[in-house]
């Protein structure tokens, strides 16, 4: 399957070249074609009896066409393991049942966040790409902003990985505390972790215009460093969480909650918009999917653009118990705008550039109709987020964390503006996206009412984990006992000489 640059049907590439690059050098994303998805020989029947690693494999055929069968496999054993997985090694992601509803539990690898089902494997991808396609570089460096959650799980997933190296940039307010000790603890000889002063979308912006800066471009291309990413930007990242989505509706099936071909919907916690696309990308391949329910906190520019048809960043930025959502760019968004456009490089193109020029953007009202198609949008602001953690705890006796709880309030919303009308009544999947345990600071007083002002971290695990009595993951509680090795703060301005520095030095 060939991949384009969403802002120049000129740019192409396979998906090794792809997921080696990260970006396209136009700034685009890159795509394949919506109708290249939509005529893949892809048959959700056939998925019904597959394990997730069969289901993998399947998907990754279609959408990774020049990766080998063989690689694929030596890919997919070696992410999903014990190892990373424990005892979830074969399931990778369960599905129960809360209330009338279900739970996908995207959080039981290594990091205890969603991201790890992407980032445990995308590092074996771009191993086996490097081996196989590039020639004038013998170094990745691989630089990734994050919200709290992609970071430790990029340095988990590519610690150690040998001719790699990677820096993480994070938020130095802006994520929690666990999250903060999770990346500042990180082992391997080949990662480091900078704090920047400002929030996700300087991070995110920082990285691009790296990956875009013609003297950088030329100083790699001396050390025979290649660039690339981690983040959802990055193919490689967003093509194994299409799998989830499949195997919970195969699961649905096979225990007997719906019948085959019954649709359902997914609610999915939103940030950068890479999760609900690979849900919808899921849909485009003939996944049974009615809603794809787009739940957003306080910082709910995508509640609006669904709504309006206008994409506006210009607005008040707010920090929320919900960090890793808490972004004004959604970067995937753009991968949308081309599919349902048609692949209309051109007019997304012209979309970015009112982005980057204004900070806002209009699509037209063809567009607007095909994504309200699919994509439904809500938010919940900070009180609606810490009554729904309370509320799956009282009434259905799960312990959610702070990103889940947001979507657990937004299903909620949606069905009340629903119940009217019964057809629309469909199994709705909430997307649990982290362990309760990273926000344990946030999450205890809400369904307790203790006073958390005395009390650290790790005592809140203890405390939480009487009260429900739900496992705290081994990553999670050995943070207590490790060394801080990563503590620098930069400014903006700082972190582009960072990296020079880096590739100059050659300690990669
Ligand atoms: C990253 C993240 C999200 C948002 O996912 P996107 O793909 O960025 O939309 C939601 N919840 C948690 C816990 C996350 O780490």
């Amino acid at each position: 399957m060939k991949l384009f640059s969403t802002r120049n049907l000129n740019i192409e590439a396979m998906p090794k070249t792809a997921i080696l690059k990260g970006l396209s050098d136009d700034g685009g994303l890159f795509c394949p074609k919506i109708e290249d998805i939509t005529s893949s020989a892809f048959n959700i029947e056939s998925m019904l009896d597959l394990s997730y690693k069969d289901i993998a494999k399947k998907v990754f055929k279609i959408f990774l066409s020049d990766f080998s069968e063989e690689e694929l496999k030596i890919a997919i054993d070696g992410a999903y393991s014990k190892e990373n997985f424990g005892s979830y090694s074969d399931v990778v992601t369960p599905i129960t049942k809360i209330g009338e509803s279900f739970i996908l539990e995207l959080y039981h690898g290594p990091t205890s966040a969603f991201k790890d089902v992407a980032l445990t494997i995308l590092p074996r991808f771009l191993s086996i790409a490097s081996k196989s396609n590039f020639d004038e570089q013998n170094k990745i460096y691989i630089l990734t902003a994050t919200s709290g959650d992609t970071g430790k799980a990029a340095l988990s997933g590519f610690k150690d990985v040998p001719d790699t190296f990677i820096t993480v940039f994070y938020p130095t307010d802006g994520v929690s505390n666990i999250q903060k000790l999770q990346m500042q603890t990180s082992e391997g000889n080949n990662v480091s972790v900078i704090a920047v002063n400002g929030n996700f979308d300087d991070c995110q912006r920082l990285v691009k215009e790296i990956y875009t800066d013609k003297d950088i471009a030329r100083i790699a291309l001396e050390s025979k460093v290649l660039l690339s990413s981690a983040n959802s930007i990055n193919i490689g990242r967003l093509v194994p969480q299409i799998v989830y989505y499949i195997y919970s509706y195969a699961r649905l099936v096979k225990d007997g909650h719906i019948k085959s071909g019954d649709k359902i919907n997914f609610v999915v916690p939103t940030g950068n918009f890479g999760d609900i696309l690979a849900g919808f990308l899921a849909k485009l391949l003939g996944t049974p999917v009615d809603k794809l329910i787009i739940a957003s906190n306080s910082n709910n520019v995508l509640t609006d653009f669904v709504n309006t048809g206008v994409y506006n960043k210009n607005r008040e930025f707010y920090k929320t118990i919900s960090p890793s959502m808490d972004i004004l760019v959604s970067s995937n968004l753009e991968r949308l705008l081309f599919l349902l456009s048609g692949n209309d490089a051109n007019y997304v193109k012209s979309l970015m550039d009112d982005l980057n020029k204004k900070g806002m953007y209009k699509i037209d009202d063809g567009l607007l109709s095909k994504i309200r198609e699919t994509f439904v949008a809500y938010y919940a602001d900070e009180n609606e987020c810490k009554r729904a953690i309370k509320e799956a705890f009282t009434k259905d006796s799960r312990l959610i964390d702070t990103h889940t709880a947001i979507a657990y309030a937004c299903l909620n919303k949606y069905s009340i503006d629903h119940s009217h009308i019964t057809y629309a009544f469909k199994p709705s999947v909430i997307l649990s996206t982290a362990s309760p345990y990273k926000f344990v600071k946030s999450v205890l007083p809400c369904v307790t009412g203790v006073n958390i002002d005395k009390i650290d971290d790790f005592e809140c695990m203890e405390r939480l984990h009487k009260l429900s009595n739900e496992p705290i993951p081994e990553g999670l509680s050995a943070l207590k006992d490790k060394k801080i090795r990563f503590d620098t703060t930069l400014d903006y301005n700082k972190c582009k000489s960072f990296v020079i520095d880096n590739i100059n030095k050659g300690n990669l």
